[in-house]
């Protein structure tokens, strides 16, 4: 299979490929580098990419987006209470676990799905864009989701994947696959040896949701993130809607009307504002239009990018938190910095970057900005991959969070710290007669992890336990042992002939047996049964899509073949009995395909149709083609 590497955007995702010849971004079903991450349901079917997307307006309610901000995440946790606000047209559900789902119409009918499953919906899709477009079989990812992801947000994605029929390799830090990026590509990093300093660089990605900054020091081969700081809520989204707020107030003062209790009429003002926005950041001045917002009134205003940037400037001072943050983790200071790379697309507001600039320091966009963190996942994804190879390259990150693990007396200690380095092992040294268990913890003091250990002598004895945070910011414990040291008896010629016995040591190394389970990782039996269900429903997608395909097949060729017939063009070829037949069939055909019935059929109903017309027209074709041949061939012989 092909290394799979997705930047799973809070706006839109962007698709990459590792392959033979190098790491490629995947353009989309409608050709565009990066797709909508949006989730739809119809009447038939789910619109999902830039399908939902292109729906959106006119499906609002049961549209979904800002996926990434609810996977994982509790129905009371405070950052979803933060988040509530950008899914006022949806209508949330807190499941029996706790989760966050949301109910649609679907199919005619009511139907909540959970997070995880819609975000499962989202991969399934990118995956089947993927193996159409590169005609690979794709099922090893990587998913880049933000530095201050949870564990928990980590095992739910992991799901989501596992749920779309992927194999998730690895979750990674979008900073840090942007960052892998950046390590690979560039050509003059320093040398990798004690004596050489690292280049320092600081990476800003400011989303549409979400903020984070790292600082990373390069070698040639190698990348340590030394700091990490983030805001979890601030990107272009608080652009677009300070932008949206100015023009709701206009359009309420004009009309004397509230337009907030309409969400359709805040829908429309919000994607021109978003539109409005990129604009300024290439113009200094732009009209704002849209047609009838409600109650068929066109609103016809405009904006400058001064006006704009005095909108958005109390946002502006939320860049320095984060930014400093990850100095401080990192230890150093600005003076230390190479350079301030920015990536996202928020960052692309002239404003933002001039007050990084002004406050920190000149910023650079050497990176494909849009594209590092996908083509950077899709590295990772195939280093970890036999299949393709890449050239070696290291990189460590730093943990967001402690992590306490209690290893069965009740007691929980900071085994990794916040701000250490991972992927790390620790090997831990303690005395057991009994089976126990590992359990660890995060910040919250939740349980994350519980590892069953079984097989522990009675007679007691030293266990050597490797702990792990893994590289995808997970805790595992990938081995428990005991030594044992076992004596034995070599036999030996001594320099007189004579056999001689010495007793020597050997010692030998028992593993127990370990396993894991986590509260936040669905169950194999619910994976199955959502995996089963996701399979089902995009079959059924793929149906419709074929009936629709077939249907349009049909009609075009009701047209091709009336015309055909009503120019003449088709006379010298055909008696006129098959003529009037071919007509009879058509106009036949065109009734039914506007009748009820024609208009909502099966599949192989419109190729029935299909096919008893091509009966004819192919013959009246093939005689056409063959006498053209036919005078080519005699003009050729002249
Ligand atoms: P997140 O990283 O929060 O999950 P994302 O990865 O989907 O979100 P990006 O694609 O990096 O986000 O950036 C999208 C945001 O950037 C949107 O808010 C969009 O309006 C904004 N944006 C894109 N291009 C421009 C531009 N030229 N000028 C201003 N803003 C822009
Ligand atoms: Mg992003």
């Amino acid at each position: 299979s092909a290394p799979f590497g997705l930047d799973f955007g809070n706006d839109t995702s962007v698709f990459a490929v590792a392959r033979n010849r190098g790491i490629d971004v995947i353009v989309n079903d409608v050709s565009n580098r990066s797709t909508p991450s949006v989730v739809g349901f119809g009447q038939k079917n789910r619109f999902i990419g830039e399908n939902g997307k292109s729906k959106e307006s006119s499906n609002i309610k049961n549209t979904v987006g800002n996926l990434k901000r609810i996977i994982g995440l509790n129905y009371d946790d405070i950052d979803f209470e933060v988040e509530k606000k950008f899914f006022n047209k949806n209508k949330l559900v807190k499941l029996d676990d706790g989760k966050i789902g949301i109910q649609f119409r679907f199919k005619n009918e009511n139907v909540t799905f959970s997070a995880v499953q819609l975000a499962a919906m989202y991969l399934d899709h990118s995956k089947q864009i993927i193996a159409n477009e590169t005609k690979l079989v794709i099922k090893d990812v990587t998913i880049a989701v933000p530095s201050w992801y949870t564990q928990e947000q980590r095992y739910a994605v992991q799901d989501a994947a596992k749920i779309a029929g992927l194999n998730p390799v690895r979750i990674i830090n979008e900073i840090t696959a942007a960052g892998v990026s950046y390590g690979i590509f560039k050509q003059d990093l320093p040398a990798n040896n004690e004596e050489t300093p690292a280049r320092n660089v600081i990476f800003v990605d400011i989303g549409h949701s979400s903020y984070t900054a790292s600082v990373a020091a390069f070698k040639t081969g190698e990348m340590k993130i030394l700091g990490t700081g983030f805001d979890k809520h601030f990107g272009g989204r608080d652009f677009d809607k300070a932008v949206t707020d100015h023009f709701i107030n206009e359009f309420n003062a004009k009309y004397k009307v509230d337009c907030r209790e309409n969400p359709k009429a805040v829908y429309r003002l919000l994607s021109a504002a978003q539109k409005l926005k990129k604009v300024l950041s290439a113009n200094q001045a732009a009209p704002f239009n849209v047609e009838s917002v409600m109650d068929d009134i066109d609103f016809s205003s405009q904006l400058t990018r001064e006006e704009l940037e005095e909108l958005v400037a109390p946002l502006l001072q939320r860049i320095r938190t984060p930014l400093e943050n990850a100095l401080k983790q990192a230890n150093l200071t600005i003076e230390d910095i190479h350079s301030i790379e920015l990536i996202g697309g928020a960052s692309r507001v002239p404003c933002l970057k001039d007050f990084i600039t002004e406050n920190y320091k000149e910023t650079s966009r050497t990176l494909n900005s849009d594209e590092a963190i996908a083509k950077g996942a899709a590295f990772i994804c195939a280093s970890a991959s036999p299949l393709v190879r890449v050239r070696a390259f290291k990189y460590t990150d730093v943990l967001t969070g402690d992590v306490n693990i209690d290893f069965g007396d009740g007691e929980f200690n900071p085994v990794f710290t916040a701000g250490s380095p991972y992927p790390s092992t620790k090997l831990i040294t303690l005395n057991k007669d009994a089976d126990f268990k590992i359990t660890s913890k995060n910040g919250k003091n939740e349980v994350v992890s519980v590892f069953d250990i079984t097989g522990v002598p009675k007679e007691g004895v030293e266990l050597k336990i490797k702990v792990r945070a893994d590289p995808s910011g997970l805790v595992s414990v990938p081995e428990v042992y005991y030594e044992t040291v076992e004596e034995y008896e070599e036999e030996d010629v001594d320099e007189q002939g004579e056999t001689v016995k010495t007793t020597k040591t050997k010692s030998h190394q028992t593993k127990l047996n370990v396993t894991h389970t986590s509260p936040y990782a669905l169950s194999e039996e619910k994976l199955a049964e959502l995996t089963a269900l996701e399979l089902e429903l995009s079959a059924s997608d793929a149906l419709v899509k074929q009936t629709e395909d077939a249907k349009n097949t049909l009609e075009e060729h009701i047209y091709y073949c009336k015309d055909k017939v009503s120019s003449d063009e088709w006379k010298p070829f055909a008696s006129e009995a098959e003529l009037k037949k071919l007509s009879d069939l058509v106009n036949a055909a065109e009734e039914w395909l506007y009748s009820e019935d024609g208009e909502d059929a099966k599949k192989a109903k419109y190729v029935a149709k299909y096919e008893d017309i091509t009966r004819y027209s192919n013959l009246i074709k093939g005689r056409k083609k063959q006498q053209e041949q036919e005078a080519t061939l005699a003009k050729k012989e002249k």
